[in-house]
């Protein structure tokens, strides 16, 4: 079964408000193994809702419609389905009874305008589900189906978990189950990575189980995502396993975690797992590094302590007045993080120098236990892009000596 989307409202059109309903729908159709190729937005104009929905049933087998089911008069949504159908409205008592209810008993007279709600396409059905005033309703044209459900979200998922989906699962026969798994990466860009995995694409082109691709996310790095899909969830994860082996063997130490991992939580983790804990000293970073750091649940048992010296006085006594250059500035940082705080790893980041390019030279530096390393990097003056960059190279850096086969 092909469905599509499509989306009603002017102020979608508009920017007002961000459709959020078809990205929610799209994920729930993906996981229901459904076929999903279009979703289209329109504005409250009878006409071209119709020119939508008469385009996605030429090429889809069913269309999911959302929003327009409100009682003021540029809520055409049922109108322009019945038709669309070639039938009338019919008013249904029934739907009446109940929706008059609902404003009786909030104490509320009913506009007589909600009247409206109840009018149903002659030889549609409504959606059994109804929390708010509007009924669903499921509409046979030919052997399709448009369902047609409210743009309020709430209202909008529930019946599009209560029916629309177990409905489209009991057309389709076929039972499919679409996933994906998203390998997270730092420290190349999309053009290194398509490099690395061009040959892994092209196999998968012709005709593997699974599909690949990037998506650039600033500091969350880039992922790769893999998606496949099979039979059953079972089927589904044993290819989402296999071609996560057949990627981190190409991607090597590039690859930091899946899914909803991140850089720190990863290196809370891996310190967790050794029982060592953390200091930090951040200069250039101003706080980025102890906000990411102190939102992941392990970071109590881990981060001792934090600093953020803005003083230039302050930086200097805490990395003592011996250092040679910015790089032994920030070694002597991240040594004064760990001994301040007692912690077993201490890391730094030094404060934004002026490079000779005209952009800025910001040095990093960790200690655990006998090792060391600090180094530095040029940067264009960009303050949100300096301490990205820096913040999580570091603890990528702290990730690479961490983990094995390379420490402890
Ligand atoms: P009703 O539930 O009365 O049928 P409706 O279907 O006419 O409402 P709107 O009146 O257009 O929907 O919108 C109601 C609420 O739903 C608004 O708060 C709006 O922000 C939200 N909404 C509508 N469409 C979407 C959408 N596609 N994505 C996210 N929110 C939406
Ligand atoms: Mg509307």
């Amino acid at each position: 079964v092909r469905c599509e989307v499509i989306a009603v409202g002017t102020e979608l059109l508009l920017g007002q408000i961000v459709d959020t309903n078809s990205s929610w729908i799209g994920e729930q159709l993906a996981s229901a193994g459904i076929d999903s190729h279009f979703q289209t937005k329109v504005g409250d104009n009878a006409t071209r809702i119709a020119e939508s929905l008469r385009q996605a049933l030429d090429r889809s087998d069913a269309v999911i419609v959302c929003g327009g089911l409100g009682p003021t008069h540029d809520d055409i949504t049922r109108d322009v389905i019945a038709n669309v159908m070639g039938v009338e409205l019919v008013r249904r008592e029934d739907l009446v009874l109940k929706i008059r209810a609902m404003f009786e008993a909030r104490g509320r007279d009913m506009p007589e305008n909600n009247l409206r709600q109840a009018d149903v396409p002659d030889g549609a059905d409504t959606i059994a589900q109804q929390p708010g005033t509007a009924p669903g309703l499921v509409c046979p044209i030919g052997d399709k189906i448009v369902y047609a459900v409210p743009g309020v979200p709430s209202e909008m998922r529930e019946m599009v978990l209560g029916t629309v989906l177990p409905d489209l699962r009991a057309r389709s026969g076929e039972v499919a189950t679409i996933g994906s798994r998203v390998l997270r990466t730092w420290g190349r860009g999309e053009s290194g990575l398509a490099e690395l995995l061009a040959d892994r694409i092209s196999e998968l082109d012709n005709g593997g189980k699974a599909t690949i691709a990037f998506l650039a996310s600033g500091a969350e790095g880039l992922k790769v995502r893999i998606t496949a899909k099979a039979r059953d969830q079972a089927e589904l994860d044993a290819v989402l396993d296999a071609e996560e082996q057949v990627l981190r063997a190409l991607l090597g130490d590039l690859v930091f975690g899946t899914d909803d991992d991140t850089m720190e939580s990863v290196i809370l983790d891996l310190l967790a797992a050794r029982g060592l804990t953390l200091a930090v000293i951040e200069v250039a970073t101003g706080g980025y590094l102890t906000t990411r750091l102190s939102v992941h649940a392990a970071f109590s048992d881990v981060l001792r302590g934090t600093l953020i010296p803005c003083d230039e006085d302050l930086v200097d006594e805490l990395a003592g007045a011996r250092r040679a250059d910015a790089e032994d500035g920030a070694l002597r940082l991240a040594e004064a993080a760990r001994d301040r705080f007692g912690a077993d790893v201490g890391i730094a980041v030094g404060p934004v120098l002026p490079s000779a390019g005209g952009g800025v030279t910001v040095a990093m530096a960790w200690v655990v236990a006998e090792e060391a390393k600090a180094w530095s990097t040029s940067l264009p003056i960009d303050v949100e892009r300096i301490r990205q960059y820096t913040g999580i190279t570091l603890l990528n850096d702290l990730r690479l000596q961490l983990e094995p086969p390379f420490c402890c």
